[in-house]
């Protein structure tokens, strides 16, 4: 970094209720202090500069997955990442791609709840009556750890290259949630179930160029999903087609 005693944050700013302004960069002056997050720098701005700021965030903790932006050409969550770790003292901000602006760093994000919803993200049980209680072993456990991971930050949709040039793609983080359901020892979601994405705006979309791997903040990999469910697929295609021949 510099040794100049402030930070110069550029931050694209555009109204969605006045189009006619077209997207631009504003700067601010903030002093360097030592554990600044960029999150506490957008507050400080907001409060003490300029009120007219929009951002998203809550939790400040890297839970909620409410802040996550593009922060010097890097997808990430503006709460986990500190001003001084960039080797300069500029900070370029940008809101996620792939989705629309509403106001500055403030997208909408009701493509990426679509998608969410069409894989339907809960237990689906056969007899909802009952109320026995459903335990799950370790191992059992284990094989949806990375998956329960996700925070719906939609970091992974924002750097999906796919999602750029086809906005009817599922997408990364519905396909996580997805194989985390499917691989739930308590889910008894329907084995065809997955001809719901079995289309190239589906599981077959998929590029594998992995960039929602480096976007996620919590590990989690949706290619691995995306390879799972394929797999789950392909065999229940194959045992319906076998089932048919011995029919024959
Ligand atoms: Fe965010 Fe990762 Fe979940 Fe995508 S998979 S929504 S990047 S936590």
């Amino acid at each position: 970094m510099d040794r100049s005693d402030h930070f110069v944050v550029k931050i694209l700013r555009y109204d969605g209720a006045e189009p006619t302004i077209e997207p631009h960069f504003e700067s601010y002056k903030i002093r360097v202090i030592p554990g600044l997050t960029i999150l506490t720098i957008l507050l400080r701005i907001r409060d003490e500069i300029d009120g007219t700021l929009a951002f998203r965030s809550s939790c400040r903790s890297a839970v909620c997955g409410s802040c996550a932006m593009v922060i010097n050409g890097k997808i990430d969550l503006s709460c986990r990442i500190q001003a001084a770790s960039f080797g300069t003292n500029t900070i370029i901000l940008e809101p996620l791609p792939n989705l629309h602006i509403i106001k500055d760093l403030v997208v909408d994000m009701t493509p990426f709840w679509n998608m969410y919803k069409k894989v339907r993200p809960y237990l689906i049980r056969k007899n909802l009556a009952s109320d026995k209680e459903l335990p799950q072993s370790d191992d059992e456990r284990k094989k949806i750890d990375q998956y329960v991971n996700c925070i719906l930050c939609a970091s992974c949709y924002g750097a999906c290259p796919v999602l750029a040039r086809n906005p009817d793609y599922v997408g990364p983080a519905a396909f996580a949630k997805l194989e985390r359901f499917v691989l739930d020892s308590r889910d008894e979601r329907p084995v065809d179930f997955l001809e719901n994405v079995n289309d190239d705006n589906g599981l077959w979309g998929c590029d594998m160029i992995l960039r929602c791997i480096d976007a996620c903040p919590k590990d989690v990999r949706p290619p691995d999903s995306i390879v799972g469910l394929r797999k789950h697929l392909l065999k229940y295609k194959a045992k319906r087609l076998f089932r048919k021949k011995g029919q024959e």
